[in-house]
């Protein structure tokens, strides 16, 4: 397999936050019904994504990156990024953002809280 190198700097923002907007734009691109993107960080600094449809539902695969890596890392592999090493989840919205009701009610289905 081909090597690809990304080498883009910038001393803007940290390059882990602008690699997971760039996903997070990137999977809306690709479900264009999806009203956000959930968002699980797990402790290792791989993140697990998925479009969410208006109704709570996946609508898109769950996709594992980690940043600046071809690959996510072996544990991940192992466990496929079990729930008990998440550090931080939320929904990321797409705009506009569904009305306060809406949200609570498809992040409680989505994230269990
Ligand atoms: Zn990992």
């Amino acid at each position: 397999m081909a090597q690809k190198q990304h080498t883009r700097r910038s001393s803007a923002a940290p390059s882990s936050e602008r690699g997971e907007q760039a996903m997070i734009e990137g999977i809306l691109e690709g479900s264009p019904d999806a009203v956000g993107v959930a968002v699980v960080r797990l402790d290792c600094g791989c993140r697990k994504m998925a479009a969410i449809s208006p109704s709570g539902d996946p609508a898109s695969k769950i996709i594992m990156y980690r940043d600046n890596a071809q690959s996510i890392c072996d544990q991940c592999k192992d466990d496929h990024g079990d729930f008990r090493r998440v550090v931080k989840q939320f929904i990321s919205w797409k705009k506009p953002e569904p009305d306060q009701a809406t949200m609570a009610l498809i992040s409680a289905k989505v994230l269990g809280c």
